[in-house]
């Protein structure tokens, strides 16, 4: 599968779902909307050509790429990385088997990582359900892998610091 339709079938996968049943952004007033013209989304391979041509988009030093947008957004154009926000399918290993684990962003600054609110369980299977298209094509597996790993470290690091 090519890496722009792994990233079309993500989005459609998400395309009617949300965290909660009402508009998460009226708790925290858009909070992950409220970037500053340093602070982008992180695209996915092949991502670039397919969100909103609005965007302003950078390479970082490492090549990756990032997109800036000025708060609004046309929903159907917006980044994989905001449609699955705040969760994350983080790939996992049992007996040289890989699985998807999907749980909250550690990174993510939002409300929703309290606990406090219901989150919708039809947005987590979702998210798994994009984890395992995301692993379909060499490029963005690569990619995603990277991605998870980086999770995985900040999780274990999380779970060191409160365990001392
Ligand atoms: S920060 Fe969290 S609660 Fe607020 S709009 Fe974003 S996803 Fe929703
Ligand atoms: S692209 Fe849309 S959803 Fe993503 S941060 Fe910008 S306004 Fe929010």
């Amino acid at each position: 599968m090519k890496n722009e339709n792994v990233i079309k079938t993500c989005y459609s996968i998400l395309r009617n779902v949300t965290p909660l049943s009402f508009d998460c952004g009226k708790i925290c007033n858009g909070k992950c909307c409220e970037g500053d013209n340093k602070t982008g989304m992180l695209l996915f391979p092949g991502e670039e050509k397919l969100i909103d041509p609005d965007m302003t988009i950078y390479k970082n030093e490492n090549g990756d790429s990032f997109a800036v947008c000025n708060g609004v957004c046309d929903r159907n154009k917006r980044p994989l990385a905001c449609r699955i926000y705040p969760l994350f399918p983080v790939i996992k290993n049992q007996h040289d088997a890989e699985y998807i684990e999907v749980d909250f962003d550690i990174r993510a600054a939002c409300p929703l990582l309290s606990g406090d609110f219901d989150v919708s369980r039809a947005f987590f299977k979702k998210v798994k359900r994009v984890g395992k298209y995301l692993l379909l094509n060499e490029e963005t597996a690569e990619f995603y892998r990277g991605l998870s790993d980086e999770i995985t470290e900040y999780n274990e690091l999380k779970n060191i610091f409160e365990n001392s």
